[in-house]
């Protein structure tokens, strides 16, 4: 008997609309492969567009389908022109994840063989970490509620909750024992600015504690301006690596460059009971319309979407179907002809699409 799961999406905006219709198509198709799975999909509105156009973000009827859905899928949102009355930019992605408690932002940086990428050592080709992004609280926890006053100062607070942190720790401890049972050296590197904020200093004694408590997995800490040093020297010395929320979010734009760009960059966020899957990219305005978007990334992230299926609910099916995706998407840009426009190249959302069906079916 086949397994159904509820997927909300969110199509969301600039770029959204042209990438989410091919990525579900793959998912039907390596679904239908792997055999055993259905997924139902429910296109929900949301983002800077609806705002613009209805004065509302994020409607509480999408809140209570992404809510009850088995997994949630959500290409992009945030138009740069489209600003709620404080100057903040439309951003509802940041709001499910604080609603949804999904405190575990997972961005893999693995290459995908075949594309020109920045860096020149052979060694590049090895890179193969994960940055785990805290994705609820950090200097984010300051996201509407910052200060201005008097026009002549302004205030945003970084938080660190010792159970938020306590679960993330434990969250990329156990991604690094996972890892290393396929071969990965079982790391899990801290990356803070503990020699400066008493935050970051709270955030690295609750990791060495969560340390102690996972023996066989090296442990080991970094600032973070060393760490935007080493990413860039030697990337593939890393393993697992956990930070605040704002670090993470630098880093892991970092990591798309490492990957050749934001179009290849998947990312997870994920909670006790709730996870987002989504590119790591935003709404992409400059080349909405043009057919430049590099799908790649939602689809990498819809495997990761699969993976996590597969591991709340048990179904190998679902693990085989992720598998499916990542295999296609590494066969069809391996011979090195499929060369995306944002590394140069002239393959947009269509060809890239068809090239990765082809090598699924
Ligand atoms: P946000 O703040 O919403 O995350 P951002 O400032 O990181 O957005 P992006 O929208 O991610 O900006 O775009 C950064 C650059 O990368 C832009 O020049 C954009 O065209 C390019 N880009 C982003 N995503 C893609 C994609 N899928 N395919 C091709 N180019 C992309």
């Amino acid at each position: 008997m086949s397994k159904t799961f509820n997927i909300a999406v969110f199509s969301g905006d600039g770029i959204g609309p042209e990438i989410t219709p091919p990525c579900l198509e793959i998912l039907n198709l390596a679904c239908e492969k792997a055999g055993g799975i259905n997924l139902v999909f429910e296109d929900l509105p949301a983002g800077a567009a609806l705002y613009r156009d209805t004065g509302e973000s994020f409607p509480e009827s999408s809140q209570k389908a992404a809510k009850e859905a088995d997994a949630i899928l959500l290409s992009c949102m945030g138009l740069p022109a489209v600003r709620y009355p404080d100057g903040t930019e439309v951003s509802p992605q940041i709001d499910l994840r604080m609603q949804l408690g999904l405190y575990a932002g997972v961005r893999p940086v693995r290459l995908v063989p075949g594309l020109k990428l920045p860096l020149a050592s052979e060694k590049a080709k090895d890179i193969d970490l994960v940055l785990i992004r805290e994705s609820t609280e950090g200097l984010f926890a300051s996201h509407g509620k910052g200060t201005v006053e008097n026009d002549s100062i302004a205030k945003d607070t970084m938080v660190i909750t010792r159970d938020v942190s306590e679960r993330l720790f434990d969250f990329a401890f156990k991604l690094a024992t996972h890892r290393k049972k396929n071969g990965s050296e079982g790391r899990v590197t801290c990356v803070d600015k503990a020699n400066v904020f008493q935050s970051l200093a709270f955030f690295r004694k609750v990791f060495d504690e969560q340390a102690k408590l996972n023996p066989e997995i090296i442990a080991d800490h970094s600032y973070v301006d060393a760490m935007a040093l080493n990413l860039v020297r030697h990337p593939w010395a890393f393993d697992v690596m956990v930070t605040e929320n704002m670090f993470g979010d630098i880093l892991s734009d970092l990591g798309a460059a490492l990957m050749g760009g934001m179009g290849m960059a998947p990312s997870a966020d994920i909670g006790d009971n709730h996870a987002v899957f989504q590119p790591c990219h935003g709404s992409a305005p400059d080349i909405v319309g043009e057919g430049k978007a590099n799908p790649t990334a939602m689809f990498l992230s819809a495997a990761m979407m699969l993976d996590w299926l597969a591991q709340t609910h048990d179904i190998d099916a679902c693990s085989t179907a992720a598998q499916y995706i990542r295999d296609a998407v590494d066969s069809a840009f391996a011979p090195g002809d499929l060369i995306p426009f944002e590394l140069g190249g002239n393959a947009g959302t269509e060809a890239i699409t068809q090239a990765i069906i082809k090598q699924l079916k």
